[in-house]
């Protein structure tokens, strides 16, 4: 808890710090008023989208006059902020889990993103929670990438199928849910290259390592979960669309939040793409990695 808002410490202040400023300086729900709400949350990464159809919900509000102070002003917004969220409760964040056989999670995004560190964060999670965890080292084409699971593998004391770099991901893939199944591994945990400068092989290898995985494991994977890096702004959402085109997400992982100011991003991704965040990484560390709780973030921006 403590960790959660230390992280998100530069997301809140310079976003929430530009929430209690236009407060401030508040007088009326006014045109300046409107022009600056979307300017805050436009610089926030919230997305143009986003900031205007708030903006928008708020003038149709007062014109109905159901609205006027500026305590009933910030709840509105508030309240528009979670709405977008949508989450019916913190249950449905959760990944999911595979009653009959090894969970099998598999990690997308592109080089740099967070792939290999998350599912290091995450592999050790699971074997606090007692769970059987196997890693899979399928991003055979990043130099270096092989290397830094086995090390992640090591110090979370989990097992790791690997092969030499350039080796087929497929066939990693293929080791890996074989000894998953007849080893009785609780959870799967893939690593994936991600070279979009190529989107059809991209596809075609998602694909490849898709079929294997339903053929050993029906009903696999659980989860396909993309991750983005929330530093590189507004460009994360044209990767995510990218990746969507070409894979089944059920999950986004965002990494970073804590070098950024922007952490609106972090609600435009929900709107702009309909998928929810379910973690967020703020750091480096093995424990900086949480499930990201959409109220408490935005009640946050208020303090
Ligand atoms: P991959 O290419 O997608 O596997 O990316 P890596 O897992 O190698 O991560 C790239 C860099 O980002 C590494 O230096 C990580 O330590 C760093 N990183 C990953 N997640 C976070 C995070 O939540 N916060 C910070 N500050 N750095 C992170």
């Amino acid at each position: 808890e403590r960790k959660y808002e230390h992280g998100l410490s530069k997301s809140r202040s310079s976003f929430g710090q530009s929430l209690n400023r236009l407060f401030a300086n508040f007088r009326s729900v006014d045109e300046d008023f409107f022009d600056d709400l979307e300017d805050t949350l436009i610089q926030a990464d919230v997305g143009v989208e986003t900031a205007t159809s708030i903006s928008d919900q708020l003038r149709d509000a007062v014109r109905l006059n159901n609205i006027k102070n500026r305590n009933e002003v910030q709840n509105f917004i508030v309240q528009k902020l979670v709405e977008i969220y949508d989450v019916p409760d913190q249950q449905s964040m959760k990944l999911s889990e595979n009653p009959d056989g090894p969970t099998v999670i598999l990690m997308i995004g592109v080089n740099g993103a967070g792939k290999t560190t998350t599912i290091g964060k995450l592999a050790n999670q699971y074997r606090q929670e007692g769970k059987k965890v196997l890693v899979a080292a399928a991003d055979t084409f990043r130099a270096g990438a092989i290397e830094q699971l086995a090390e992640w593998a090591r110090r979370d004391h989990v097992d790791i199928v690997q092969k030499p770099e350039g080796s087929d991901p497929a066939s990693v893939v293929f080791d890996a849910v074989k000894r998953a199944k007849d080893e009785n591994y609780d959870i799967l945990l893939v690593d994936t290259a991600g070279r979009l400068q190529n989107k059809v092989n991209l596809m075609k290898e998602l694909e490849k390592m898709n079929k294997i995985i339903q053929r050993e494991i029906p009903g696999a994977p659980q989860e396909v979960l993309l991750v983005i890096d929330a530093t590189v702004g507004q460009n994360a959402l044209t990767q995510a669309k990218l990746f969507r085109d070409v894979a089944d997400i059920t999950g986004i992982v965002l990494t970073k939040l804590d070098g950024t100011a922007k952490g609106g991003i972090v609600l435009a991704i929900k709107q702009e793409l309909g998928i929810p965040v379910k973690y967020v990484g703020l750091g480096e560390g093995v424990n900086d990695l949480q499930t990201f709780n959409p109220e408490e973030f935005v009640y946050g921006l208020f303090k």
